[in-house]
């Protein structure tokens, strides 16, 4: 049940100053309003998870569309032989995508009852809530498209999905092509282990990235 207070922050036109206050009742409430604490973190990672496979999907039909333009001429055996290996991969990412998409749904269908549940769900609420400043800058901190003049985040990426909107991952065809390199096994490997939420020395990013992607709210 929201407070007296929480209502009336939210009918006096307040709605971030209530999202403080959801935080606060999160942080210093009683023990039942701090079930799950891995919920924020897997959500987290859950939706990047799905962006990432959604981009890889998006990039590949990029490369297999300027393979196979008409202009470009019969492929050679090499090229026949990459297009089918993308195609088996295309296949791959669409299963791993199908099963991390009901997690997700699953996992933040279960969002703890209280402050926490009243905050995600206003905060979803906002069609543009990806496109909080700290996210952006995030974003372009790990070398994505929000730190160049592309745009890709703020507009729709070219899938159906869900996952459509939001910032760019590892996967991102135009930070790749930015980039000038695709990541080898060791690059990925060291990508993970450098943001690795459970790293003593990252608790205060990942405490700043659960509070803008579920309160939309900034460190005061
Ligand atoms: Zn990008
Ligand atoms: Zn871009
Ligand atoms: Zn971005």
């Amino acid at each position: 049940m929201a407070s007296k207070f929480e209502k009336l922050l939210i009918k006096l036109g307040k709605p971030t100053w209530a999202q403080h206050l959801r935080h606060a009742q999160h942080i210093h409430g009683p023990q039942k309003t701090k079930i799950d604490p891995e919920w924020a973190k897997d959500i987290i990672k859950m939706d990047t998870h799905l962006r990432e496979i959604g981009q890889r999907e998006i990039y590949l039909h990029e490369e297999i569309k300027a393979l196979t333009s008409l202009d470009h001429g019969p492929l050679s055996t090499e090229q026949r032989a990459q297009l089918a290996k993308w195609e088996m991969e295309l296949e791959d990412l669409a299963r791993k995508y199908w099963h991390l998409e009901r997690e997700f749904y699953r996992r933040e269908a279960s969002v703890p009852p209280g402050p926490l549940q009243r905050a995600y769900a206003t905060w979803r609420s906002n069609p543009e809530w990806y496109l909080l400043g700290y996210l952006r800058d995030d974003c372009a901190g790990r070398g994505g498209c929000c730190g160049r003049s592309c745009g890709c985040c703020e507009r729709e990426r070219d899938t159906e999905k869900r996952i459509r909107l939001g910032h760019c991952t590892i996967e991102c065809g135009c930070c790749r092509r930015a980039r000038g390199f695709d990541l080898n096994h060791e690059d990925r490997v060291r990508y993970q282990k450098l943001f690795d939420c459970d790293l003593k020395e990252n608790e205060a990013l990942w405490d700043s990235l659960k509070l803008a992607y579920v309160f939309g709210i900034m460190m005061l």
